[in-house]
């Protein structure tokens, strides 16, 4: 048996990446239900007006109801929007509805429009103490992927191991820098996770070899491999962890989170 422990300060992911399809609404899903089952608790705040972490938490996004949406533009309390997931009482997720869309534009008049969700965020774990916060964003640079930066206290990038894999990925890491220069100093970058790896062909395992060459310490060892079962669960309103929790992608993504929580408690070591 693991034995993990998430006994420090609250670790805010945000799962970042500018390219669309390299699987991080399904690492922030499957990482929060994993770390969820091993007793964390977690809040999964889904930002993406495509609500894909809604859907795959089996909660609740359909356009009346209020969601981080209303967080962001008319201070509705955090507390107030978050559901807890069926998946576990551990998982707790604040949804997006298709609302969100407009807040790229609507933010931009907003007094702190960078820091509103890191505002929320903030009142919101004085009141509900919460292990891991784990934001999901859309792909692109926008106000919403800005304030996850800013709200955040690590960034976990995955990334596909396909030819254009490394493509944006500097262009990626200079907002980070110019993130944490102008609006949160204390951001690192954290972790890489390789998705939908295919072992069998050359191409994965080159792009594999030449990430880890690049990011030698924030690399996973671990590898999410491509797995039809992981990409069935989301229509069940289900991550992979709870739909099929015996498949290759499932234990994949344990081992992720096992992982994940390990290096930190083993840097707190290290420090103390
Ligand atoms: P993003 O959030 O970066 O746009 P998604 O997490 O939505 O990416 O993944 C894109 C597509 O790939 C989805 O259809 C998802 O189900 C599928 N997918 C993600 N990870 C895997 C995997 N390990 N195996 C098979 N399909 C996957
Ligand atoms: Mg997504």
């Amino acid at each position: 048996s693991v034995t993990v422990r998430f006994d420090g300060p609250t670790r805010i992911f945000t799962i970042s990446n500018q390219k669309g399809g390299v699987g991080k609404t399904t690492t922030a899903v499957n990482v929060a239900s994993a770390m969820a089952e091993l007793g964390a608790k977690v809040l999964v705040i889904d930002l993406d007006p495509q609500g894909n972490a809604s859907t795959a938490l089996g909660v609740p996004h359909t356009a009346d109801l209020q969601s981080i949406y209303d967080v962001l533009i008319s201070d509705v309390p955090l507390a107030e929007v978050v559901q807890v997931s069926p998946e576990s009482p551990n998982l707790l997720c604040a949804p997006s509805t298709i609302h969100l869309a407009g807040a790229e534009i609507e933010l931009v008049s907003q007094v702190a429009r960078e820091h509103r969700l890191r505002t929320a965020l903030n009142d919101y774990l004085s009141a509900h103490p919460t292990d891991v916060v784990i934001i999901d964003c859309p792909p692109s640079l926008g106000l919403l992927t800005i304030n996850a930066f800013t709200a955040a206290t690590e960034v976990m990038i995955p990334i596909q191991c396909e030819y254009y894999a490394l493509e944006g990925l500097s262009q990626l890491l200079g907002n980070i820098r110019m993130i944490q220069k102008h609006l949160n100093p204390d951001l690192t970058m954290s972790t890489i996770l390789l998705t939908m790896f295919d072992g069998r062909t050359r191409l994965a395992q080159q792009v594999a070899e030449e990430v880890r060459g690049h990011f030698p310490h924030e690399v996973l060892d671990t590898v999410i491999p491509r797995s039809v079962r992981v990409s069935e669960a989301p229509s069940f309103g289900q991550t992979v962890i709870t739909y099929d929790g015996q498949s290759v992608g499932a234990v994949a993504y344990r081992e992720a989170a096992v992982e994940i929580a390990r290096r930190a408690n083993d840097d707190n070591e290290k420090r103390h």
